[in-house]
């Protein structure tokens, strides 16, 4: 059997050194603060088993996922660290945080209600951060729910409340009116658990300021090296790199078309590359005649529309010598970074990531990789 390197159409490299310069980075500007890290959703697409390692290697104590059976998954790989839910418990789910050692975020009236029952019936004060919905109006208990907990005595009895926590919806926009008014209500909630750790940035949010950064921060994007400051340079190192192989080269002439569609027509004498990566790669259908890759220093532009394994590169400007078919066009990388394709495809580098699929030969480069 051939080398699967050689095989995969194109190739994902993963810095885990990166990731972990990204995380003492975060902690570096959070200090006095705590650094958690979010590695929900497969660590954004990366590889939840190798990114975690890497991150607890660094030092990171708390790790917060989304749903309980990705903590089930992350405590095989981490047996002696933190783990919070960020959805909490379902119904009936219970039982199964204890079992792995999960704390659960308890967003709703109903969760908190299940979890301090199952902790009555237990016996046993069990651990739990609770998330006060101060703007967003996703999930979250509101600031009424807090004010009852703290006066109920039995239930207090039944909780080991180690985090009071909320989210910014603007924190991206540092101007944004919102943030000061979650901040606020931020404040006030806390004020009825006093002693407990709060917790409200996330990445963006870090870069808010100290008033925004409580006793931990809890970031995602930047660990991956999206970036998480409205303007200036990234102040994260990027993490990925995606190449994607040549398969095919052809000479096309003036009058012809590229692609599904026809929807680039061809002016003058063009070399066209195909390549093999597509929108069930991750690559979005919206970068069709807007997407670009680099072959060392020169920029690439996608033509035609993005079909299910393939793209196409107007390679016209290439020196001959370096088109030959298993040749890579860089998709992701120092030339074009996981924000500028989002950009390109007109959305978020948090969408990018989570989308990249699971047909590219993955690489782990550095520290924790297996
Ligand atoms: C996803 C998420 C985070 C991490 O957000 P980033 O912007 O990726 O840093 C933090 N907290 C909550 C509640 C989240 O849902």
């Amino acid at each position: 059997m051939s080398d699967p390197a050689q095989r995969a159409g194109a190739l994902l490299s993963v810095d885990l050194d990166a990731v972990a310069a990204n995380w003492r980075r975060c902690q570096a500007v959070a200090q006095p603060a705590r650094c958690a890290a979010v590695v929900k959703a497969d660590a954004y697409g990366l590889g939840v088993a190798p990114v975690a390692r890497a991150l607890a290697q660094a030092g990171c104590a708390r790790f917060f996922v989304a749903t309980i059976d990705e903590g089930i998954g992350l405590r095989e790989v981490l047996p002696d660290r933190e783990i919070l839910v960020l959805n909490g418990p379902l119904p009936g789910t219970e039982a199964d945080f204890l079992e792995h050692r999960l704390i659960p975020v308890l967003n709703a009236p109903e969760q908190l209600a299940g979890w301090t029952a199952f902790a009555a019936a237990a016996g046993r004060k069990l651990p739990a951060a609770l998330h006060v919905d101060t703007g967003m109006a996703r999930l979250g208990l509101e600031l009424y729910d807090l004010w009852q907990l703290a006066a109920d005595t039995a239930a207090l009895a039944a909780l080991d409340v180690i985090l009071v926590m909320s989210h910014l919806a603007c924190a991206d926009t540092p101007g944004h009116r919102l943030n000061h008014g979650q901040l606020s209500i931020f404040h006030t909630a806390r004020s009825l658990f006093p002693g407990v750790e709060g917790s409200l940035a996330a990445s963006s949010g870090l870069f808010l300021g100290a008033d925004w950064l409580a006793d931990w921060v809890r970031p995602g994007a930047a660990l991956y090296g999206i970036q998480p400051t409205a303007a200036g340079p990234n102040p994260m190192l990027p993490v990925v790199r995606l190449e994607a192989k040549i398969l095919q080269l052809r000479d096309v002439d003036a009058g012809d078309t590229v692609g599904y569609g026809a929807t680039h027509s061809i002016t003058k004498d063009t070399r066209l590359a195909t390549v093999a990566a597509g929108y069930a790669d991750g690559i979005f259908r919206s970068l069709g005649n807007r997407g670009c890759g680099h072959l060392g220093e020169i920029e690439v532009p996608l033509v035609g529309r993005v079909s299910m394994d393939l793209i196409v590169f107007d390679v016209t400007e290439v020196p001959a010598d370096r088109l030959q078919p298993g040749a890579v066009i860089e998709l992701l990388g120092p030339h074009h970074t996981v924000d500028d394709m989002a950009k390109a495809a007109g959305t978020i580098g948090y969408e990018v990531l989570t989308a990249l699929g699971n047909r590219y030969h993955r690489r782990y480069l550095g520290g924790g990789a297996p």
